[in-house]
């Protein structure tokens, strides 16, 4: 049996989240967690207004929209009703996909010259070259599988523990295609409204972009992580 949703989401709920207020009722929900850096740093890369629009809108947008499923799985829970669990499930997890991604790539982004770009050093350089070879053929696959997504998603850098094999993988919008444990140790937004406002629908120029503003360290801290 399905029943509407119909004021499902409660007026006013979203202010206290919106603004990433911590409060005891608010710790069963997400926030859109702050940037380590200031919207400016990573241009020419990625522009003010894009970094902006991306972290203010698209990603409070799957902040928002987890939260709004937590609270009609807790109302229906509560008033003891039933939800479409298929519909409930399926944006749940787009929406936890889209709020988890967004945390990794800040995180595994940093300005130019000041953390950003280079290429990786120590345990996970040795990974990476051990499995492609070298850096510049890493490079370009993870490019090409970036280009290359189908509609909205994302290129990642995951790791296998079962082979040791640091493997690229294809997300298709935030939670298809997702091998289950893998870690996402260095991801690339590639849906369009990462980098339309700077590259319309130049793609290939952003990912090539990317490569400049990559933070190494975080990425080489969460493989470090992994192979604990
Ligand atoms: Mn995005």
């Amino acid at each position: 049996m399905v029943h509407s949703h119909a004021g499902g989401v409660p007026a006013g709920t979203g202010s206290s989240l919106v603004s990433g207020e911590k409060t005891m009722e608010d710790s069963r929900f997400y926030s859109l967690p702050e940037l380590s850096y200031e919207y400016t740093a990573l241009a020419p890369y990625i522009s003010e207004e894009q970094l902006k629009l991306h972290h203010q809108k698209h990603h409070q947008a799957y902040v928002n929209g987890a939260n709004a499923i937590f609270e009609k799985l807790d109302k229906a829970r509560k008033e003891n009703t039933d939800l479409d669990m298929k519909a409930a499930l399926k944006e749940l997890s787009f929406h936890i996909g889209g709020f988890r991604l967004h945390n990794r790539f800040w995180e595994n982004l940093a300005p130019a010259g000041k953390g950003g770009g280079g290429a990786p050093k120590g345990g996970l350089a040795k990974a990476i070259d051990g499995e492609f070879g070298k850096f510049d053929r890493f490079k370009k696959e993870f490019t090409q599988g970036a280009v290359s997504v189908e509609g909205s998603g994302w290129a990642a850098l995951t790791y296998c523990r079962k082979t040791g094999r640091p493997l690229i993988v294809q997300i298709e919008k935030h939670n298809v295609n997702v091998a289950p444990g893998f870690d996402m140790l260095l991801v690339l937004d590639v849906w369009e409204h990462a980098y339309y406002l700077d590259y319309k629908n130049d793609r290939a120029k952003f990912v090539d972009a990317f490569w400049n503003i990559v933070n190494w360290d975080v990425v080489a801290q969460r493989f470090d992580k992994v192979k604990k």
